[in-house]
């Protein structure tokens, strides 16, 4: 997968450099790219930004620089088309299954707004996808790309060590991951649960399974609302 990110703030993509998704681009998998969008202005101040029409406080992003940047890195493939994700308060709320349907695309493009957000007319000219990564308001796209970009580098093929993890993390199964335990058997008093020491596979799957249901109707009534659940599944609720 390549993907692009305009900023203001290149800097601020430095951690996909790290860990898993540094691992990615290395190995191939993923191809990050990014972009300072002040490298499309014109002026000799680099300015892209502009009081909001109608009044009001704080600053709009020009539409010019963004027009620009998106011709020129869509042009640069131009067999390929981007999906363009602009992250945004006023998005569709980022979930697992959106990150999925995103890992399946080959060419991602984030656009990072700031201040008062990007011109409108950007968005409808060029947004395949607007992205909100929560009910609060951050200071600029960066973060909320790191996020979209993390949750979506370790679902492309090979990012993961054990590719069944990603099957069996939260929200895989519209539920949440029953709890994890590691050695020592005993700390601070608390014993690790018996079934998971016990070497019965069936078991351990029955014992998860149940926790799972179990800690998502506690914590995430929403989640079992929505889940596919079986008559087993029914009966441990039930219980
Ligand atoms: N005035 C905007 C509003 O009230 O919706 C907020 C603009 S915010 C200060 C600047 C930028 O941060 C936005 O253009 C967007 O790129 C990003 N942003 C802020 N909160 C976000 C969120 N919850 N999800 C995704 N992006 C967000």
């Amino acid at each position: 997968m390549r993907a692009d990110v305009v900023t203001i703030f290149p800097a601020y993509l430095e951690p996909l450099r790290l860990s898993l998704v540094g691992r990615a681009q290395e190995r191939g998998t993923l191809d990050v790219r990014t972009h300072d969008l002040r490298a499309w202005t014109s002026d000799v101040h680099r300015t892209v930004d502009d009081a909001p029409y109608g009044g009001g406080p704080g600053m709009v992003m020009r539409p010019e620089p963004w027009d620009a940047a998106l011709l020129e890195i869509a042009a640069s493939d131009p067999a390929r088309r981007p999906r363009v994700v602009v992250p945004t308060p006023a998005g569709r709320p980022f979930s697992q299954r959106h990150a999925e349907e995103l890992a399946r695309e080959p060419w991602l493009v984030f656009c990072c707004g700031r201040y008062e957000g990007i011109d409108s007319r950007v968005i409808d000219t060029w947004a395949d996808d607007e992205i909100s990564i929560g009910d609060y308001v951050l200071a600029g796209g960066e973060v909320a790309t790191l996020v979209i970009l993390e949750a979506v580098a370790r679902l492309l093929p090979g990012v993961l060590g054990n590719s069944a993890s990603a099957a069996d993390d939260s929200f895989s199964d519209g539920l949440l991951e029953a709890p994890v335990y590691t050695r020592p058997q005993v700390w601070r008093g608390a014993e690790v649960p018996a079934v998971l020491r016990s070497g019965d596979h069936a078991a351990v799957a029955r014992w998860r399974r149940a926790q799972a249901l179990r800690r998502t109707l506690l914590r995430r009534p929403d989640l079992v609302e929505h889940a596919e659940l079986s008559d087993a599944d029914r009966a441990v609720l039930e219980a």
